[in-house]
């Protein structure tokens, strides 16, 4: 399979060589029948966990019933899901796509044109952020300063202004009277969940305030429980003027995602200014209607907070780890790199099974579904510790 896949594909990925062929809650099962503890998650897509049973029972119902409409006629489904999305962001409206990057781009045209409507601005700038990661679109890469993301891919998408992550300051220099929107993610994953400074967010929400300008947060990975609250940017009490969502709101079953803001902003896109022919989908809103039903209970926030100190205390007494970063159930890891690179340890940690993706060399993050259990974290630590010390006392047996 693997040699079929990788002869056939691109290599735009360089996987772990594991072939997963089941999988359930936090675990999933490879064609061999072994076991793994599933600490990626999809990149946070399955918070809820794999084959969560509400979200499976909507998908499966909405299977039978409809499942593309188009957006040229409405769908029974749509209604509710932009209702209750809204609702659980606080705005007054959403804008449905597909995957995260599309929401992205409809975040930047909606402040590009909301800077044309509402402010005049008719060369507008963006104000974003140094190792951000926002997704893989042609303007996107324009703006990234990882070189294998944007390296290759020019022309690139003019508009857009990096500054230092964690300063306010450095955002308000860049600011002039053509700034429409600050793009930013609350918590930086693929740059290693890296957590800004305390009360940078706050920061943030005050000088966009002042000056006029949109507060953009991309809360594609950090959203929907993963950091202990629905949004990353609720620990500073921080509301931004537009979120945008995507992963996680998909249940793990299809992509979904959108931006939320309040009628002022998203009010300025009229019909045929934006779209997507899968967008709003009622098999993506059956889907996404449950997600946001899922997080109204607040239970999942409430699991990921209280097993942070699980995750974060048992890291922090890992030898050969230099550093951990990150909030709620998502951790950045950093390997003392003499001891091996990341890459290396996710592969060690997969033969005792344990599934994790490196970033950045010696960095590895940890993301487990929010249904993860406490033992379950500890006995990944402890596969964690096992490989980081060598010691190979301890067997890959006893996976709870
Ligand atoms: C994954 C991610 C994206 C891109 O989402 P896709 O669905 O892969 O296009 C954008 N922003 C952040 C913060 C992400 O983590």
């Amino acid at each position: 399979m693997i040699e079929l896949a990788e002869s056939r594909s691109a290599h735009n990925y360089h996987p772990l060589p594991v072939v997963i062929a089941s999988a359930e809650g936090a675990w999933v099962t490879d064609v061999e029948g072994r076991r793994y503890l599933d600490c990626l998650a999809g990149y946070s897509s399955l918070n809820f966990g794999h084959g969560n049973p509400l979200i499976l029972a909507a998908a499966h119902a909405q299977l039978d019933r409809v499942t593309l409409t188009s957006r040229a006629f409405f769908n029974d489904r749509f209604g509710a899901f932009a209702a209750g999305l809204a609702e659980l962001c606080g705005k007054d409206m959403i804008l449905p796509m597909n995957t995260g990057a599309e929401a992205v781009e409809t975040a930047i045209k909606v402040a590009r044109k909301w800077g044309h409507d509402v402010k005049g601005v008719t060369e507008p700038n963006i104000v974003v952020m140094e190792d951000n990661f926002h997704g893989r679109t042609t303007t996107i890469v324009s703006f990234s300063t990882d070189p294998d993301a944007h390296d290759g891919f020019g022309p690139y998408t003019p508009g857009f202004r990096i500054v230092k992550y964690g300063s306010a300051d450095a955002i308000a220099d860049a600011m002039d009277e053509n700034t429409v929107a600050v793009l930013l993610e609350p918590i930086q994953g693929e740059a290693g969940v890296l957590v800004p400074p305390d009360g940078y967010l706050r920061q943030v929400r005050e000088l966009c305030t002042e000056r006029g300008v949109l507060m953009i947060a991309d809360e594609i990975q950090s959203g929907l429980g993963r950091t202990g609250d629905t949004f990353a940017c609720d620990h500073e009490n921080v509301v931004p003027d537009m979120y945008v969502l995507g992963k996680a709101l998909g249940g793990g079953v299809v992509p979904v995602s959108a931006v939320a803001a309040n009628a002022d902003v998203l009010g300025v896109i009229k019909p045929g200014q934006h779209g997507s022919t899968f967008g709003g989908n009622p098999l993506a809103c059956a889907v996404g209607e449950t997600v946001v039903n899922l997080l109204k209970t607040g239970e999942y926030q409430a699991r990921a907070r209280e097993l942070e100190s699980v995750l974060f205390e048992g890291l922090r007494a890992l030898p050969g780890v230099t550093a951990v970063r990150g909030r709620g159930l998502w951790a950045g890891v950093d390997i003392d790199p003499s001891l091996a690179t990341g890459r290396q340890v996710c592969e060690r940690l997969m033969a005792r099974g344990v599934l994790a993706k490196d970033t950045h060399g010696s960095t590895i993050r940890l993301a487990p579904p929010l249904v993860v259990e406490a033992r379950e974290i500890e006995w990944a630590l402890a596969q964690l510790e096992v490989v980081l010390t060598g010691s190979e006392l301890r067997t890959a047996e006893g996976r709870p």
